[in-house]
């Protein structure tokens, strides 16, 4: 729910223009219908977003959407994002490869600066869901040189140490996140960002929790948000600059194993994983992929079949 001005409720509606309905309820100005959000906006300022794609819509006018009062507390939170911070000079980070099998988690914190978001737009940054590698690759080769950021890679090796230590992926992906963002905010100082924004993967509390025996956590105006890319641009060109990461690191383990290796968890992970260990023996693996997936198991079952 947002509380805006009559001035600005009358743009949202010019905005909304051919989205709106033609019932509106008492007291309301104007009911627009978008594919996963309904927002309806009263006389008395307030703007209710509903529906379960109305965080980018809310985002859009500066405003993480409220949770409906039907889920519960300990699902993921969006917290408050500030009032336009779309239009903010901020840090965005997202992560990659946390679902893939195969490759690394590449981490990415990225500072866009207020003045520099056209430009970004017009290079064609936005929700990397909607782009393919080819064009994910071809605007990371630009912005890289455009924008400061920080890249972590957590190689496979390091990440099954971690596992078998007992070590959540989501405490990685925090300490991660952290370290890339500190790294971010040492290279733009003196100058601070006015937010910080990160891909929500984890409830806040929880987030700050796996950090507890870091050196230095990063608070200071920090907000979560789930669907972040489509906030903030620095979410969309840090997610960007990770999966270029991803696909770089991906095409190295493809050279090392002499075939391509596919992304994801499916079926087609397993055949590889199972044709990698026929090739270069089962003590490689560790170097490839995340052993604790149950594609694991589903490899080796495959090569006690093909060995027969
Ligand atoms: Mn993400």
């Amino acid at each position: 729910m947002l509380n805006r001005n009559l001035h600005e409720i009358m743009k949202m509606k010019e905005y909304y223009n051919g989205f709106l309905k033609d019932k509106n309820p008492p007291g309301s100005v104007f009911t627009a219908k978008v594919s996963a959000c309904s927002i309806t906006a009263y006389k008395s300022g307030k703007v209710l977003f509903q529906g379960n794609g109305c965080e980018i819509e809310a985002g859009k006018w500066g405003e993480a959407v409220e949770k409906k009062p039907a889920q519960t507390k300990s699902s993921v939170s969006k917290g408050k994002v500030p009032n336009g911070i779309s239009l903010m000079s901020a840090i965005g980070s997202d992560e990659v490869g946390t679902g893939d099998f195969f490759g690394p988690i590449t981490v990415v914190a990225a500072y866009v600066k207020k003045e520099d978001i056209p430009l970004l737009k017009e290079l064609g940054v936005r929700d990397s869901k909607d782009l393919n590698d080819e064009k994910i690759i071809a605007i990371a080769k630009v912005i890289k040189d455009i924008i400061p950021f920080s890249l972590m890679t957590l190689k496979n090796e390091k990440y099954n140490q971690l596992q078998q230590s007992g070590m959540s992926q989501g405490k990685m992906k925090a300490i991660l996140h952290n370290q890339a963002i500190l790294n971010v905010l040492e290279k733009i100082s003196p100058v601070k960002p006015q937010a910080i924004l990160i891909d929500q993967f984890v409830q806040e509390s929880t987030y700050y929790q796996h950090l507890k025996n870091q050196k230095a956590i990063a608070r200071e105006n920090v907000y979560f948000s789930t669907k972040a890319e489509g906030i903030h641009l620095a979410v969309a060109a840090a997610s960007i600059l990770a999966r270029f990461a991803f696909v770089q690191y991906m095409d190295k383990l493809s050279v090392a194993a002499g075939f391509t290796i596919p992304k994801g968890a499916g079926s087609q992970v397993d055949e590889a994983a199972a044709k990698l260990i026929l090739k270069k023996g089962r003590e490689v693996l560790p170097q490839f992929v995340k052993l604790h997936f149950a594609n694991s198991e589903k490899a080796m079952n495959l090569v006690k079949k093909k060995r027969g």
